[in-house]
């Protein structure tokens, strides 16, 4: 190869390069999907620290079926969150809003946590006596000693939902990872159904790592999205939920209220 040949063969593979790093978020990390050879029956396979996604009697995983539940005198969760910027994030898996720090929480008891992030399933990953709900939101908390707390927020088709549609009609371009809109705040307080009784249960992230001690609060009364919204979602990220897992053991309690 003669030197010209040569600097052109060099320049071609940088500009390859930057073409291959360009490519979607997701391909730096290891691959998973919902669906085929990546899907959840193979996420213990993608990764070393995926081997909690995978198969065993001692597991406790999320999400799950709630078929039946006990019912105790549960502390009231007590939700104290702040608005928070808009800015949403492609996830490669799910639209997401991080919450920076500052943002509120929930407080059960003596327990508190500071909201994380919200993001989106379609269908719900929960179900109930076998029967999903149309999507659901699950608002991710954190604890002072890194514990997570999930709020899950069912979402069946109805009303059009006030506080989805700045979320919902200008989801980030393909592509690209975050759709800022400076200034812009959402309140999740908004989001939230009229009554807050809940069922609740141990389990785990329904993501890869898979990670356990997960304290999940299963919001009882849904809240309604229009099927043009559950749709402009589904167009993007259609059918991004984990199957149920295996009780192995676990029972889920049920506030009274
Ligand atoms: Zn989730």
């Amino acid at each position: 190869m003669n030197q010209a040949l040569a600097l052109r063969a060099a320049a071609f593979g940088l500009v390859a390069a930057l073409l291959t790093r360009t490519a979607p978020a997701e391909d730096s990390h290891a691959h998973w999907s919902y669906s085929g050879a990546t899907g959840p029956a193979h996420w213990a396979e993608e990764d070393a620290t995926f081997t909690a996604c995978g198969p065993g009697t001692d597991r406790h995983q999320s999400p799950i079926n709630i078929d039946s539940a006990a019912k105790k005198d549960l502390p009231p969760i007590q939700f104290d969150y702040k608005p928070i910027p808009l800015k949403v994030t492609d996830t490669g898996h799910s639209f997401q809003v991080n919450a920076p720090p500052g943002s509120g929480g929930i407080t059960i008891g003596a327990d508190h946590y500071e909201l994380v992030q919200f993001h989106f399933h379609e269908p719900s990953e929960e179900t109930f006596h076998g029967h999903h709900n149309a999507m659901v939101a699950h608002l991710v908390h954190k604890n002072a000693k890194g514990e997570l707390a999930v709020v899950a927020v069912q979402i069946r088709t109805g009303k059009e939902n006030a506080f989805l549609k700045p979320v919902f009609d200008d989801f980030p371009a393909k592509g690209s990872t975050e759709r800022d809109m400076p200034g812009a705040t959402i309140d999740l307080t908004t989001f939230l159904p009229r009554t807050h009784g809940y069922y609740t249960y141990e389990g785990s992230l329904t993501t890869p790592p898979c990670s356990e001690g997960v304290r999940w609060l299963e919001l009882k009364l849904p809240v309604e999205a229009s099927a043009a919204q559950v749709q402009a979602f589904a167009a993007r990220y259609s059918h991004n939920a984990r199957p149920t897992q295996p009780l192995n053991g676990r029972t889920v309690a049920e506030s009274k209220d």
